[in-house]
């Protein structure tokens, strides 16, 4: 092959990379949008969004206090809203974005989802099914494959959470007199 070609083509797949994690960071960037949603109302921030075809189906912030539900987490609520949208249960070639690393409930409903791949921000060490507590994704029993990324805005999404922590922590604090 001729180099310039060659050396063409490596050109354009790096356009293309570089291209897609900036896509990547774009709707990582919504999910903190969300997450922050979620924080203002009392709730652990965590943020997801449900894409198809580059465009933003379904949005979800965390809310089981507020919702009265154990299952409102960020992920289940976007894909519940993404379900709806596309008047399917099946968000076959979609992609879940979430600040967090996702817990094993929400990783069994991507994978009901047939969610093609899952992109999140910050591991979450003790319930972190994809690669923390678990690879849940990549049980041998399943018969659907989910990709899955993780690291995006990752500096950002881990200090959305810490600084919710944080201030808790400080609200709880005694008051010295
Ligand atoms: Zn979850």
């Amino acid at each position: 092959m001729e180099p310039r070609l060659a050396g063409g083509r490596v050109l354009k797949l790096m356009v293309l990379a570089e291209v897609a994690a900036r896509m990547d960071e774009a709707f990582m960037r919504a999910a903190l949008v969300l997450a922050a949603d979620a924080g203002r109302r009392g709730e652990v921030p965590v943020g997801a969004v449900v894409v198809l075809d580059g465009a933003v189906v379904g949005e979800g912030f965390n809310q089981p206090i507020g919702s009265h539900d154990p299952t409102a987490h960020a992920e289940i609520v976007a894909l519940r809203e993404a379900a709806r949208r596309l008047r399917n249960y099946r968000l076959t070639r979609a992609e879940l974005y979430v600040t967090i690393e996702p817990c094993q409930m929400c990783v069994g409903a991507m994978v009901h989802a047939r969610i093609a791949r899952v992109v999140y921000g910050a591991r979450e060490p003790k319930a972190g099914a994809i690669e923390s507590a678990m690879r849940a994704h990549e049980h041998p029993c399943l018969n659907h494959r989910m990709q899955a990324l993780g690291g995006v805005l990752e500096a950002e999404c881990r200090t959305a959470i810490q600084e919710f922590f944080r201030a808790r922590r400080s609200e709880e604090d005694p008051v010295d007199c």
